[in-house]
């Protein structure tokens, strides 16, 4: 059974936001859902993560520090697909399942919106309440025909797009910068040869949790040695047989 697994090379990220607004657009989400965040960062403070555009902030700020010393990063943060998923042990009602391609996903005919999930998640922002009739910035539906529908009171998340890769293509948000690729997905970490951040160490805890299959190449690019080659920014779906 092939299993996925989404990788993003941080350092050939540059923040231009398509991903999060190629998977608006296919989603057709309505004004307050995001299941792609993009953090912003201006300083080299390894406990914090920055800012996002559609949690307010000015798009893309400038460089932080002074010359020569600058510094800008970004961080694209969507569901993590988790092998062993809190928010599908907490849920109640089984709307949150997950495949056996590893795709997690909500069936909302099934949820309450108890936000049950939400709380077990231990990624910020990754799930997100319909509160109320769901707004748009357009009167046309916009996107693919089979995107998720989005219902008042219930919980969403990305969904891997697995409309599309049902259909043998990627991910609406794989990434401008590279065409779409496949490989076998490694867990076996790299050495590294500086403290890992305080985030990368989190994050680490998290993975081994949960164990997701979306990562980021973070400082210490310990998930995936994959991800680190090739010509590409991310996000980028890898496949194993
Ligand atoms: S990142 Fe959160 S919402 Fe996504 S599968 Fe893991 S626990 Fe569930
Ligand atoms: S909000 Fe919905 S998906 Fe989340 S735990 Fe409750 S019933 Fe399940
Ligand atoms: S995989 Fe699909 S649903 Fe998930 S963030 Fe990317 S475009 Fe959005």
């Amino acid at each position: 059974m092939t299993r996925y697994g989404m990788a993003i090379d941080l350092n050939r990220c540059v923040g231009c936001q398509a991903c999060a607004t190629a998977c608006k657009i296919a989603n057709n989400l309505p004004k307050a859902i995001t299941y792609n965040t993009v953090y912003t960062k201006t300083d080299t403070d390894p406990d914090t993560f920055g800012t996002a555009v559609v949690h307010g902030a000015i798009a893309n700020d400038s460089a932080g520090g002074e010359w020569p010393n600058c510094t800008l990063s970004f961080l694209p943060v969507q569901c993590q697909h988790c092998d062993n998923p809190s928010c599908l042990a907490v849920c109640p009602t089984g709307a949150t399942k997950k495949r056996e391609d590893g795709i997690v996903w909500v069936d909302n005919s099934l949820c309450i919106g108890c936000r049950a999930c939400i709380m077990a998640c231990p990624y910020d922002n990754v799930r997100s309440f319909v509160e109320g009739e769901p707004e748009y910035y357009l009167d046309v539906v916009v996107g693919e025909a089979d995107a998720p529908t989005h219902e008042a009171g219930t919980v969403e998340k990305c969904t891997f797009c697995h409309n599309l890769i049902d259909r043998g293509e990627v991910p609406a948000c794989s990434c401008v910068w590279r065409a779409p690729a496949s490989g076998a997905i490694s867990t076996t970490p790299s050495p590294t040869s500086a403290r890992p951040s305080k985030a990368a160490r989190i994050a680490s805890c998290v993975r081994a949790r949960v164990r997701p299959r979306t990562s980021s190449t973070w400082s210490n690019h310990d998930v995936y040695p994959l991800m680190s080659q090739g010509p590409f920014a991310g996000p980028a779906v890898f496949a194993d047989a």
